[in-house]
């Protein structure tokens, strides 16, 4: 398993994060429990805002929370000077909660609801991206019952999708995303908002995919906006201030993947976006950016208590763990990797190939398929990385699975910042 962050072995073979002792992180907190590397997240964060600077652009950097959101982390990404994408009222619910300042705040999403939109009003958030026709006459019938004046960015299709290692263009009407730049429908969307009274165009904003590894989408993408840019200073002869190109950035999860470092991403980025808006003799806006997983993916570890073990000779050995897909989806619904170690015996030998499963009642719940590890013996403690992602953000309870505790690990202190349900809380809702 690759060590991400401050992740090492100590000298009694455990696996460390953020100073902490993974065994004894467990002895506390119990298994599954998900233990974040504190200072990984702020240098990531760090990493964002130094790469802008460095070129001397304006920027924003927002976190996308759908990656992972709880009160803590909301405190963290404020203390570092981040914005916060949200895209439910719930997402929002928790910002607010934390204390997040509300100009901070972005509210994406294709159907945000009434009282959704009426909750962002109320708290008065930075900015809203309008993502449909519905929403533009919803949002300003809203917003003008309460003669309040709102900030937009539209987002668009810009026609380049991201796939794993490439970007594909793809029919422009075929996403439930944003408006279309090629069938007008963007345009439209823009006369629009410049017509209505309480609306601030401030900007565009794409988002081109998840989990991109390489810049060729951005640079399509920057190319295809900056070129609806000048047509809309054309049309209308209205500029706009932002151009916002989403996040995707991509992570390590095993030694498959080759993730660019952050700073080479908005580097790219900045020079494509100078490079066409120079070209326009446009105003260079600022380049707002919305990494979700890059912040936190690396920075989670799960820890499990190995259980049954099972050898079905000549085919295969299963080693389950106390969790699986009610707290990690992503193996059994998009056939994610991740690679595994042993953080109670990290130097343990005879090493086995074995298949770690988890204990719901699906088939389809298997952690990780082929995985090199010491020779197993239950009550070994398993740690799966880069479950920092995606996972805790999708923790679900089939089978009446407790959602696992997670707690924050710097310095050597280890903080618990969402406890682990417990089985009142699973009957919590229930009517008898
Ligand atoms: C999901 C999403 C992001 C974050 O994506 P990551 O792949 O986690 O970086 C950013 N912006 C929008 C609009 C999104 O939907």
């Amino acid at each position: 398993m690759y060590l991400h962050g401050t992740s090492k072995i100590n000298e009694k073979g455990h696996l460390e994060i953020g100073g902490a002792d993974a065994v004894e992180i467990t002895a506390t907190y119990g298994t599954p429990v998900i233990v974040y590397d504190e200072e990984l997240i702020r240098a990531q964060c760090r990493a964002y805002k130094q790469a802008f600077q460095k070129a001397g652009v304006s920027y924003k950097v927002s976190y996308a929370s759908k990656a992972f959101l709880c009160i803590k982390l909301a405190h963290l990404i404020q203390e570092e000077g981040l914005a916060l994408d949200v895209v439910s009222g719930g997402e929002l619910y928790t910002a607010l909660q934390a204390g997040f300042p509300a100009e901070r705040i972005h509210f994406h999403g294709n159907n945000k609801t009434k009282s959704e939109i009426c909750m962002a009003l109320e708290a008065n958030i930075g900015c809203f991206v309008v993502d449909n026709f519905w929403e533009l006459e919803l949002l300003h019938e809203l917003a003008e019952g309460r003669k309040q004046s709102v900030n937009i960015l539209l987002r668009i299709t810009p026609g380049v999708e991201a796939s794993t290692h490439e970007y594909i263009t793809t029919g422009q009407d075929d996403s439930k995303f944003g408006f279309s730049v090629k069938n007008g429908q963007a345009l439209q969307a823009v006369q629009m908002v410049i017509a209505k009274p309480l609306y601030r165009l401030i900007g565009i904003h794409s988002h081109i995919g998840s989990q991109i590894f390489e810049t060729s989408g951005f640079i399509k993408s920057i190319e295809i906006l900056a070129c609806f840019f000048k047509q809309v200073h054309k049309e209308t002869g209205h500029t706009m201030d932002v151009l916002n190109l989403g996040g995707g950035f991509s992570i390590r999860y095993t030694d498959k993947d080759a993730p660019l470092p952050v700073q080479q991403y908005i580097e790219v980025i900045i020079r494509e976006t100078r490079k066409r808006f120079v070209d326009y003799k446009y105003k260079l806006p600022a380049i707002w950016v919305e990494p979700g997983r890059s912040i936190v993916g690396e920075a989670g570890t799960t820890l499990y208590a190995i259980g049954a073990i099972k050898e079905i000779p000549g085919v295969r050995k299963y080693v389950s763990v106390d969790g699986g897909m009610s707290d990690n989806i992503r193996p059994a619904l998009y056939k994610a990797r991740h690679e595994a170690m042993l953080a109670n015996r990290a130097y343990g030998r005879q090493k086995e190939l074995v298949s770690i499963a988890g204990k719901c009642c699906e088939s389809g719940d298997m952690l990780i398929w082929n995985v090199l590890l010491p020779k197993v013996q239950h009550g070994d403690l398993l740690a799966v990385s880069c479950t920092g992602a995606y996972t805790y953000a999708m923790a679900n309870n089939y089978n009446r699975m407790q959602r696992p505790a997670v707690v924050f690990a710097y310095n050597g202190k280890v903080q618990e910042v969402i406890r682990r349900e417990t089985y009142e809380d699973l009957i919590r809702n229930d009517i008898g």
